[in-house]
């Protein structure tokens, strides 16, 4: 049983799809979808000697080793053109890493046939989603779920020939999710409100002459009001 989370990134996953789990830890993802039939075939690619281990077992114990292979290595530098891998995941890592992952594979041209990225960042959505669309992705789904008290959002691209315009608003908050301003999309965005409501309170209180730094955690916090009333 896949944790939501990572039911919901498998969700994006195509009947036959040739994937590529990048920083795949114990292989739940690959696994999973390689024991219902969901998958032609994955590496579970590991930079961590540990967690490539685990990966290991978790293929023997799952005796899926005829779909799922664990290869050890930095990012997607695993992937060979002959494994004719067609979809990347990339979960539960900072967005600052997921864009570096692609970045290097994108300039080893590891991506060329890759017709489809599921991210989920753990943070830095913004940061994920600019790399997106600099380097000619469409965001084609966006979802944000609630588990265990944390809140995640899980990022679908694909590489496109002309991209729609994307407003800052889009970057930050999602495209799709500002859209469909769910339950848990106003629960974050409360919770950031209220994160900046606290820096502002402490920036009241600094000896320095912090009024810059007010103005722009002010024009954060209008955002955010702006996004979820
Ligand atoms: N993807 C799984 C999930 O979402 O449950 C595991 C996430 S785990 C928190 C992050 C994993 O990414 C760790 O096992 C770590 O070793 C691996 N990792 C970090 N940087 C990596 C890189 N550059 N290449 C491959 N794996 C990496």
């Amino acid at each position: 049983q896949l944790s939501k989370r990572l039911e919901t990134a498998a969700s994006y996953i195509e009947k036959g799809a040739r994937i590529a789990d990048i920083g795949s830890d114990h292989a739940y993802l690959p696994c999973n979808l390689a024991q219902k039939g969901m998958i032609e075939f994955a590496i579970a690619g590991e930079v961590v000697v540990g967690p490539f281990a685990s990966a290991k077992k978790q293929i023997e114990a799952s005796q899926v080793e005829h779909i799922v292979q664990a290869r050890l290595g930095d990012g997607v530098s695993v992937i060979e053109a002959a494994d004719k891998i067609d979809t990347v995941t990339i979960c539960g890592m900072g967005g600052d890493l997921i864009a570096r992952i692609l970045d290097s594979g994108n300039e080893e041209n590891r991506l060329l046939n890759v017709k489809r990225l599921i991210l989920q960042p753990n943070n830095a959505e913004k940061k994920l989603r600019m790399w997106l669309i600099e380097n000619q992705y469409n965001i084609i789904a966006e979802q944000i779920i609630s588990e265990n008290n944390k809140i995640y959002e899980i990022i679908v691209a694909e590489p496109a020939d002309e991209l729609p315009n994307y407003a800052e608003e889009d970057f930050v908050f999602g495209r799709f999710l500002r859209k469909e301003k769910s339950k848990v999309f106003v629960e974050k965005w409360q919770n950031e409100y209220e994160k900046y409501e606290y820096i502002l309170n402490s920036l009241d209180h600094s000896q320095r002459d912090v009024s810059d730094k007010k103005i722009e955690v002010k024009k954060i916090m209008k955002k955010i009001k702006e996004e979820i009333s």
